[in-house]
């Protein structure tokens, strides 16, 4: 855009009449571009100008200061309510035909803003596009220069995760051995060996020393690597491949790279690395569709050096090497992140130390933000190795180092070394196999009574007594957990070892866990009755005298055959209580005490006749006979089939017992009904309509 160009314009004043009232704006043309001033009250505040042939735009306040902003940002000043249109920001006819005819726009009713908006928002979009373009043109360019893996690598790391091991793949429809070494057959007459599963053979054929495999027909191993080089003098790379060693003719192995870590030299730490991940559509540093994660694996020692050089990740060189060099798996990836000198000294004493297994997990722990945090297992700000590991007794350590345990054997050491005991490998093995870490044991309940000995003996009992062979390990711990804790809270004395270690813990289990449903059923009733009483309350202070009209209507109401009856309740709290047993609505609603003293309904109770103190359905009932509502449990009606027959009789005997009285009730309490309907399908209630009309049973 030809800024100086634009300067030189003289700024337009808008046409016609009463221009100082508010916005206006005036329009010219100059040298392909269309020029716009934003008036404000004969004020001139802004110049916007768009180039008519690409859309590019520009606009200029009355400081002089031009910005990059599309008009409708321009001329609403910052304010994204404000609708740019004609109607707004007026012009006047003669300039707004000019507009449209350098637009290029023949229709007389288009809206002049709305026209520049959407050049202006094709423009940005191009522009948006072309930059994309070179974004991923850049990256592009970027992965081709990143050199293929070359033969010795693959060799090395074939050598490593297949162990150089080969096979003799047993197959059993011609008794004959597969060798993966040379991809030929023998058979097993051939071989000089006893041919057992796992055991030993030599390849007839070609010599190799093979592992017979009789179960399998083909073998697979899974393993990562990670490859640190130089890509060029700005940086380094960092990669990481999925392997699989397959034995099947021969033995082979494939590598899948999935994700890129630029390492730049000479940067800050904050930007001194940039990720590039496997995609959809090939590699990219924006998204990880497929979730690449770096995870531990071996590192290749070529290339370590010359990689890491100038980055800010350089201190780690020597002590990679050496990893690299052992064949030590480790997260290297994480490890780069925490580059203090504590830290790297704790890793170096480690893989000099053998400590390959804890090498791997601590490497694993370490967070990409905070590096290795001092929650962790180890404490890399000490010197001293008994500081680092937590522990005093240099045995323990030794014993892990022998051992290769990892940060599960590490806790295991530093509990017993914390408390003062002894754990046997025979126990500690036990626990790894049954994937009870030292974690869950010491925040157990069990570990307040039972030592870890004392633990596995008792859940190995229970496996076998309890549970037939038939449960984990882990899982008969968490009933016992369960146990513990229920009983805890059932207040039983916790120091009984008949308590704490019950012989029989799959029935005592069930037990503690029936006992306690027992316990929350009773405080709910509790509750409830203290409830309904308060309720009740509430309701006789507001409602003087219901309770007496039920009382004289008890008579009239009552009524009962061999397999329900029907009572008439004698108080409040007899309502609300019935309301939450049956967790229905009726109760809780004042409308219904508020008929009571109308004479407009009564509250009945359906029981069954063989258990006259259970609540089963709540009726609303006319003086006449006519049922409003029956409400069972939940709103449900349970048995309504065998129940509507009972409840016709019962009105049948209803009109016998009426009174004078009753009548002219039954009159005034069908005219409200019908009242009450009528509004509800004023008011297209449907749902509680059709609720209502199913519930209502007229007499007949
Ligand atoms: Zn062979």
């Amino acid at each position: 855009m030809k800024r100086k160009q634009i300067e030189k314009v003289a700024v337009k004043r808008p046409e016609g009449k009463g221009w100082k009232k508010g916005k206006r704006v005036a329009a010219q043309l100059s040298g392909g571009y269309l020029i716009l001033e934003l008036w404000n009250d004969g004020t001139w505040i802004y110049r916007h100008a768009v180039d008519l042939e690409t859309g590019e735009y520009a606009s200029c306040d009355m400081t002089g200061l031009w910005t990059q902003e599309n008009l409708n940002n321009a001329f609403a000043c910052g304010n994204c309510w404000t609708i740019v249109d004609e109607e707004r920001f007026p012009l006047s006819q003669k300039e707004r035909e000019l507009a449209l005819d350098a637009l290029k726009v023949n229709w007389p009713d288009a809206d002049v803003y709305e026209r520049i908006g959407s050049l202006e928002r094709e423009y940005s979009r191009e522009r948006r596009d072309r930059k994309e373009d070179r974004r991923v043109q850049r990256v592009n360019d970027l992965m081709d220069s990143v050199p293929d893996i070359d033969r010795a690598a693959l060799e090395w790391i074939d050598d490593q995760a297949s162990g150089s091991l080969h096979y003799a793949i047993w197959d059993k429809t011609d008794d004959a051995y597969q060798c993966t070494a040379c991809g030929r057959s023998f058979a097993a007459s051939s071989a000089k060996a006893k041919m057992t599963h796992k055991g030993d053979a030599t390849c007839p054929l070609c010599g190799q020393a093979l592992i017979v495999e009789k179960r399998r027909s083909s073998l697979q191993k899974k393993a990562r690597l990670t490859l640190i080089q130089k890509l060029d003098d700005k940086r380094g790379i960092e990669r990481h491949f999925d392997v699989t060693v397959d034995w099947e003719i021969f033995r082979v192995v494939k590598l899948k790279e999935t994700i890129r870590c630029m390492l730049h030299r000479g940067a800050w730490s904050r930007d001194a690395f940039d990720l590039y991940y496997l995609q959809h559509g090939g590699w990219d540093n924006k998204g990880n569709s497929f979730n690449h994660r770096w995870k531990p694996g071996y590192l290749y020692p070529q290339g370590i050096q010359e990689g890491l050089a100038g980055t800010v990740y350089q201190d780690w060189t020597d002590v990679f090497e050496y990893m690299a060099a052992m064949g030590m798996k480790a997260n290297y990836n994480r490890l780069l992140v925490d580059t203090r000198k504590s830290f790297i000294s704790t890793v170096e004493y480690l893989a000099k130390g053998r400590f390959r297994q804890l090498l791997e997990d601590i490497s694993d722990e370490v967070d990409y933000i905070h590096g290795y945090g001092g929650w962790n297992a180890l404490d890399t700000s000490k010197k001293d190795i008994c500081a680092v590991m937590r522990i005093r007794d240099m045995q323990k350590i030794n014993r892990l180092r022998q051992e290769d345990g990892g940060i599960d054997m590490l806790e295991w050491m530093q509990w017993a070394d914390k408390e003062g005991k002894r754990i046997g490998s025979d126990v500690l093995s036990w626990y790894g196999r049954n994937g009870i870490t030292n974690a869950k044991y010491r925040s157990s309940r069990a570990s307040r009574r039972l030592s870890p000995e004392q633990l596995m003996n008792y859940l190995n009992r229970q496996m076998a007594e309890s549970y037939g062979g038939k449960r984990k390990a882990k899982a008969v711990f968490e009933t016992y957990e369960d146990y513990l804790s229920m009983s805890e809270r059932l207040g039983k004395d916790m120091s009984d070892a008949m308590v704490y270690r019950p012989r029989e813990l799959k029935r005592r289990h069930g037990e503690a866990v029936e006992e306690n449903n027992r316990r929350i059923e009773a405080e709910r009733a509790r509750m409830d009755k203290e409830q309904a009483r308060k309720d009740a309350e509430r309701m006789e202070e507001k409602y003087p005298g219901s309770e007496a009209i039920l009382a004289t209507i008890r008579p009239k109401y009552e009524y009962g055959n061999e397999r329900f009856r029907i009572t008439v309740p004698h108080s409040f709290i007899d309502i609300v209580s019935e309301g939450m047993a049956l967790h229905h609505c009726v109760g809780n609603t004042e409308r219904y005490f508020d008929r009571i003293l109308q004479h407009e309904t009564y509250i009945c109770f359906l029981r069954r006749a063989e258990e006259p103190e259970k609540p089963y359905y709540t009726i609303e009932v006319e003086p006449g006979g006519t049922i409003r509502q029956h409400r069972g449990m939940l709103d449900e009606e349970p048995g309504i089939e065998e129940v509507k027959p009972f409840l016709r009789e019962w009105q049948k005997e209803i009109r016998k017992r009426m009174r004078e009285e009753d009548h002219e009730h039954a009159r005034l309490s069908a005219v409200k009904r019908e009242e009450n309907l009528e509004e509800l399908r004023r008011k297209n209630n449907t749902r509680v309509l059709e609720a209502l009309m199913e519930d209502l049973m007229e007499v007949v």
